[in-house]
């Protein structure tokens, strides 16, 4: 079929102003803010319904065309910008915060609704509630994170927000609509379970799988009051242990850590950063005399810092993109590893080696996931983006970091499609058999983003 009566096509499901195949409109979704080379798009649209999803993907199935959601469009590793061409489906209309149940602490939202978005509703009409929400820019949409394993306020605490959906509204590559979770059975969509846990398959699976419209994602309760008390530890072999002893005694919401060698008094000495709740001033007095004495113990050192730090430090989200942009070039991307907590110490040496060797000034960093389960290690490398040179250079570093976590036994998130392949390479042979089996099963024509999780 020729572009054009695609477009009509396309045009006869969305009102047109939400239809383009024009060079300027693709542009801007050709590529995204990481190091990743701009790549074509053919088509994007804005769907508002459930029923408008459905349409096009009959019409991306019958034509067998590329179709690949997205919503911010902020994950940095090009996950979408069509590796083959093809319609990118921009969900930012479908904004509509549908519930709030107080009671058993979920909110069912379409897929377009916003973190800023939610946290703002949530502050107003429920302000004994928080949502889990990366700290990343507030225009990133909280499926968008969820279904990549994003983690953030509350994941010390609770998990991963993945871990956190209860329930799925999904249009599959044959146009129908599925439901997962407790949703497929109740009007409740307040757990997964006690059914056989389909989710996982619609989480990390970058939009190959289908296109997620409706979900519901857990709220926890808002404590009265946050604080944080920050810590310098000298010697990195000490971290894992520290970092154990912390997460047993419940003391911390969240534990960040920072490495980095700007500013100069940062050098040498990762920075903790564990923010402790509670309902009363003692509450935190308490927390905080025990962490002084945990740091202690470990060699490393309480740091009382300026109240003007602290406070961009309590902002959600916070300020850490910022830091990041050493080079004054706008650019920066990270490989993020979910890793064991006692390979702290050897990432932190590899992300300080790649980074020096590329001339790129070390910013590394990790969250802690789960009650010290596992952790978010990323390695952050800045770049110019008006220099074509530097971001080859940033390129280089973020594939060699991805050889270097998985050669010592973590998992890149989120993770580019060279990082893709690393990843695929290193795995069992069953499960890349059964992953091929379940998505030629679900995407027959292999219309869902493809190129990614390819199983070659
Ligand atoms: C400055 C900065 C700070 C960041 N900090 C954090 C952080 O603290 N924690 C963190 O987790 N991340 C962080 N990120 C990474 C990223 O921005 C977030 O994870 C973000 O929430 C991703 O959401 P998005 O809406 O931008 O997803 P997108 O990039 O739009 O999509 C992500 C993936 O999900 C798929 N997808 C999106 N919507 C759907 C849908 N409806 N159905 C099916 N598939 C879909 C896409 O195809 C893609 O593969 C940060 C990024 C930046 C730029």
């Amino acid at each position: 079929m020729q572009n054009d009566l695609i477009l009509g096509k396309l045009e006869e499901i969305i009102e047109p102003s939400f239809v383009s195949n024009r060079m300027e409109d693709l542009y801007i979704y050709s590529q995204d803010p990481g190091a990743s080379l701009p790549r074509k798009v053919d088509y994007v649209v804005m769907p508002e319904t459930v029923e408008q999803v459905q349409e096009v993907v009959k019409l991306a199935n019958k034509e067998k065309i590329p179709i690949i959601p997205m919503g911010g469009g902020l994950t940095l590793s090009g996950l979408v910008i069509p590796l083959k061409g093809g319609i990118v489906m921009d969900m930012k209309r479908m904004n509509k915060i549908i519930d709030i149940n107080s009671q058993n602490r979920y909110a069912l939202i379409e897929a377009g609704v916003t973190s800023g978005q939610l946290l703002a509703y949530l502050n107003k009409n429920h302000p004994d509630l928080q949502p889990p929400i990366p700290d990343a820019p507030p225009s990133v949409t909280i499926a968008g994170n969820a279904l990549i394993h994003g983690s953030g306020y509350l994941s010390q605490k609770y998990g991963d927000h993945g871990a956190m959906i209860n329930g799925l509204e999904v249009i599959l590559p044959d146009g129908e609509v599925y439901k997962f979770g407790s949703c497929a059975i109740s009007d409740y969509w307040f757990t997964r379970g006690p059914i056989p846990d389909l989710i996982g398959l619609f989480i990390s699976s970058f939009g190959t799988m289908g296109i997620v419209t409706k979900l519901s994602i857990k709220l926890f309760p808002k404590p009265k009051m946050r604080d944080i008390v920050f810590g310098l530890c000298k010697d990195p072999n000490n971290l894992p242990e520290l970092i154990t002893k912390i997460t047993h005694r419940e003391v911390a919401e969240d534990i960040l850590l920072g490495i980095q060698d700007k500013p100069d008094w940062m050098k040498g000495y990762t920075f903790i950063i564990v923010y402790i709740t509670g309902e009363s001033e003692e509450e935190l007095n308490n927390k905080t005399k025990i962490l002084k004495a945990l740091y202690r113990k470990a060699n490393s050192r309480y740091m009382k810092v300026p109240k003007h730090i602290e406070d961009v430090f309590l902002e959600k989200p916070q300020f850490a993109a910022k830091a990041a942009d050493f080079r004054k070039g706008g650019g920066f991307e990270y490989v993020g590893a979910f890793i064991p907590l006692q390979l702290i110490p050897k990432l932190i040496q590899i992300g300080t080696d790649i980074s020096l060797k590329h001339g790129i000034v070390p910013t590394l960093g990790a969250r802690l996931i789960g009650q010290g389960h596992s952790a978010m290690f990323f390695i952050s490398y800045s770049f110019n983006r008006a220099d074509p040179k530097d971001m080859e250079n940033a390129r280089d570093a973020l594939h060699e970091t991805n050889k270097a976590v998985l050669e010592v036994g973590g998992i890149p998130w989120k993770a580019e499609i060279e990082g893709q392949q690393l990843i695929l390479e290193k795995m069992d042979p069953n499960y890349k058999k059964l992953l091929k089996a379940i998505k030629n099963l679900i995407d027959p024509n292999g219309i869902m983003n493809p190129g990614n999780w390819e199983v070659k």
